[in-house]
């Protein structure tokens, strides 16, 4: 296994469960199961005893390793330099080691399945992947300036597709030069990558280049920190000549611009930083600057933010697989609390997948009168006066 050689440099010292001040557990499997086990560290043990075979594999060990939500925070709060930066790699790569040998628990099978029998995990047919665009005025890429992609989850997902379409139908109203892939995108592969199918990734990483630069694509924007974390920092060494934004960092220079000129909206908000976004590739700025040039919105803050922001649970692809699971005390859950302590009536959020789990969480916790979920383009347009 790749890394084998350092797993064991891990001295549990614990730094990495917490947040940057060590006053909440910020890795969300030790924060719900309060076990070593499920912590960054204990982690680290499991596989280094696996590798020397000191421990059996077992379903147990497998949902402990594919609970991980691949969050980034023990890369961010671990002490020890000499691998820090390489804790969530190494937790990929122990996945990979179980999919070589055919034992990832039902649930990572039945999505990697899906991605190679149908090329979304909802098993729907291609033919429907665009469906979201009709009436956005949004049309087929060609010689754009920018590819809109959308991703799996804006694509066929309900919640997902209402982002998706408020953001196409701002990009038209910002006069933008964009197409999208309708019924040819296909998986980016984040989710596959971090549930350790490197097969699978090569292909769909090499498919998505090859399409882009057959198309002569030279920007893309993409809906989803997963998409725009993949194509940003993995898909250059499948030859990617194309530079990644995210949406927010395009929304921002609109408005910059003025292409884009929001309007009143007299609301409290409160940010979620979705992993892939912050932590994974450090942008705090771009969603908070978009959410300020709304005139009326006030914002305000969640205890953790930007580098200690507590993950919604949905990375490392358990969005899909469901093993870190839902609940009163899944992250989610603990997270919606934690914003309407903030007192803001509406939680903005810059990713689908976070848009989903914490609509579902607002539902099993019924605090459907106190918070609601809105994605930044779905603010940015409400406050548009047409
Ligand atoms: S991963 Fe780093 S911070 Fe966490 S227990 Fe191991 S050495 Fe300590
Ligand atoms: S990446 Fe996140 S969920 Fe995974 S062990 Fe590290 S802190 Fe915990």
């Amino acid at each position: 296994m790749q890394y084998a050689d350092i797993v064991h440099r891990c001295f549990r010292c614990g730094y990495c469960n917490f947040t940057s001040d060590f006053q909440d557990f910020n890795c969300p499997t030790y924060n719900k199961y309060r076990m070593l086990s499920y912590s960054p560290g204990g982690r680290m043990w499991l596989i280094n005893a696996w590798l020397n075979k000191e421990l059996q594999w077992s379903e147990h060990f497998a949902d402990i390793m594919y609970s991980c939500a691949t969050c980034n925070n023990c890369v961010e709060e671990c002490v020890q330099n000499k691998f820090n930066s390489y804790l969530s790699e190494i937790f990929i790569a122990a996945r990979g080691e179980m999919v070589e040998q055919g034992l990832v628990p039902p649930t990572v099978r039945d999505y990697l399945k899906n991605i190679q029998l149908s090329g979304n995990p909802y098993r729907a047919p291609a033919e429907d992947r665009g469906k979201w665009s009709e009436g956005s005025g949004l049309t087929r890429f060609q010689n754009d300036e920018y590819l809109y992609y959308v991703g799996c989850v804006g694509s066929y997902d309900e919640r997902g597709q209402k982002m998706a379409l408020a953001l196409g139908k701002l990009l038209i109203k910002a006069g933008l030069s964009v197409g999208i892939l309708g019924s040819d995108e296909k998986c980016d592969g984040n989710e596959v990558r971090v549930l350790g199918e490197s097969m699978l990734f090569e292909e769909l990483a090499r498919q998505n280049t090859d399409q882009f630069a057959q198309l002569g694509v030279k920007k893309v924007i993409s809906l989803s920190p997963h998409a725009f974390n993949v194509m940003k920092k993995y898909y250059p060494d499948y030859g990617a000549g194309f530079d990644t934004l995210h949406y927010t960092q395009v929304l921002w220079e609109l408005i910059k611009l003025k292409k884009l000129n929001p309007g009143q909206l007299e609301i409290r908000v409160t940010y979620h930083d979705p992993c892939y976004l912050g932590r994974h590739n450090g942008e705090y700025r771009a969603p908070r600057k978009v959410l300020q040039s709304i005139p009326g919105l006030s914002l305000v803050e969640m205890r953790r933010n930007r580098k200690d922001s507590f993950c919604c649970g949905g990375g490392g692809g358990n969005f899909f697989t469901d093993i870190l699971g839902s609940g009163p005390d899944s992250p989610a859950a603990v997270r919606v609390k934690e914003a309407v302590a903030t007192g803001a009536e509406v939680l903005a959020v810059a990713c689908p997948n976070c848009a989903k789990m914490f609509e579902d969480a607002i539902k099993v916790e019924g605090l459907e009168d106190r918070l609601q979920v809105r994605d930044i383009a779905e603010l940015v347009l409400e406050s548009l006066k047409d």
